[in-house]
């Protein structure tokens, strides 16, 4: 078929690609961009301009990745270009404290309640990470709570997401990670408020915090069942132990004030901490983690517990950063809401039209396809699905012009500026893309 040979002809990319992997293991410096999961020569982008990406051999795509979810004004967005520019000729680090550390702070303040306190850093894997010390530190135990499927970084006691059943002492998901790191991480099903409440049970008073992603969209789009985000706050406090509500990939993008606006807001309950990244760094490496005072004065050097970064709150990140957050309008939202919704229809419908067994998932203005007919509610069920069809899926949409997660476990991105011409893009090669879906077999 067509995009199968298409996707052997990038040959500056598979030159790249070559070069890339004598130097650096794998040929990338992220594992989700080797193409493993799909197969074939990863695209190296030269240059992005709206919801476009033009690759090394010269081809345009509609780039339905985002950057994995930061790029929500589209690429090189004019008003971030131009802070940029305007910051970068004043210096680049200074490491002492500045106005755009400050301004930063301040705009995620407002736009998110519970955050009365905010402390940059420069990667969501700094952000979990210090919130997790910071919540051992308040509370003076060690044990956490993650669940399977969601992804916080590559912290080594969160990279502990085997084991199955209740409060299992997870095994470390990869070699380098100690089974005494892991040995404090209990890992739990996603959306089984039981299975925590047990966990409880079990280790009275141990339990620092209970971390989650906010809306899950690292093992696909799970969104969490009506009442087990406010169900987790209410253990958490019952039990003296922290909520954390990692907001690094909904922060900022499916609401003003992310995840918590959609949902949190109009419930009446708050996470005791919460972790940012992604869309506040405007496509640079800034990060955050912040919630209640209280608990942030427990931070050095208000407080005992160490955290630091020689280039956290660099002046380009906080600068590109707040532009892109002032950028991100009412307006803004509801147009990346409807071209989620557009988009997402679309790819529905095709998928329809040729029979193949699927379920778009969405979160806001976050959605995911799984190639299965069930409804998917954690981790064990996503991973039922055939995702043999999502890479021959991927590969064809790739061959006409539509740049995927190049992963069924992950979610799709659309900014601001995906336009009219965009979409029809994404119609256009859809038709063929659920075809090869249809017609995928699994492998022997
Ligand atoms: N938390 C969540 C929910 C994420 O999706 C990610 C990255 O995808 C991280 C944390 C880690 O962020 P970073 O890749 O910036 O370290």
């Amino acid at each position: 078929m067509s995009y199968v040979s298409y996707s052997y002809e990038a040959p500056e990319s598979q030159s790249l690609f070559q070069r890339a992997s004598v130097v650096t293991p794998g040929g990338v410096n992220s594992p989700v961009r080797a193409f493993r999961a799909v197969g074939g020569t990863p695209r190296f982008m030269a240059s992005g301009q709206g919801p476009w990406l033009t690759d090394v051999d010269g081809r345009e795509y509609v780039d339905l990745v985002c950057s994995w979810g930061p790029m929500i004004l589209g690429h090189a967005h004019p008003a971030v270009i131009e802070a940029v520019q305007a910051a970068v000729v004043r210096g680049t680090s200074f490491g002492t404290p500045g106005r755009g550390e400050v301004e930063l702070a301040e705009e995620i303040v407002s736009r998110v309640t519970p955050v009365e306190q905010v402390r940059l850093v420069s990667s969501g894997t700094e952000a979990t990470m210090s919130a997790i010390r910071l919540a051992r530190g308040f509370t003076g135990r060690a044990k956490i709570v993650k669940f399977a499927g969601c992804y916080h970084g590559h912290v080594d006691a969160l990279l502990a997401a085997a084991g199955s059943g209740l409060a299992t002492f997870a095994l470390p998901d990869t070699p380098g990670v100690t089974g005494a790191t892991a040995a404090d991480t209990i890992v739990l099903p996603y959306n089984d408020l039981d299975a925590v409440r047990t966990a409880f049970a079990a280790h009275p008073g141990e339990i620092a915090c209970v971390i989650t992603e906010a809306s899950p969209g690292n093992m696909g789009v799970v969104p969490p069942l009506p009442g087990f985000n406010g169900g987790l706050a209410q253990l958490c406090r019952d039990n003296g132990a922290l909520f954390i509500s990692d907001e690094v990939m909904t922060g900022f993008r499916v609401s003003r004030a992310g995840w918590y606006g959609l949902e949190a807001a109009h419930e009446g309950w708050a996470p005791d901490l919460l972790t940012f990244g992604k869309v506040m760094g405007g496509g640079f490496p800034a990060a955050a983690f912040g919630g209640r005072a209280d608990i942030m004065a427990y931070l050095a050097p208000a407080g005992p517990v160490y955290q630091a970064g020689t280039l956290s709150g660099n002046p380009i990140a906080t600068a590109a950063g707040l532009a892109q957050l002032r950028g991100c309008t009412d307006e803004v939202y509801t147009t990346v809401d409807r071209v989620a919704a557009e988009v997402s229809g679309l790819v529905g419908s095709a998928l329809a039209k040729e029979g193949v067994a699927h379920r778009v998932q969405t979160a806001g203005n976050m959605f995911s396809v799984f190639f299965t007919d069930a409804k998917v509610t954690n981790y064990d069920e996503a991973r039922r699905q055939e995702s043999f069809r999502f890479t021959a899926f991927f590969h064809a949409m790739l061959a006409n012009g539509v740049y995927l997660p190049p992963s069924a476990f992950e979610s799709w991105f659309v900014s601001a500026s995906h336009d009219a011409r965009a979409i029809e893009r994404i119609a256009e090669a859809l038709p063929l893309a659920a075809r090869a879906a249809a017609e995928a077999t699994a492998p022997a």
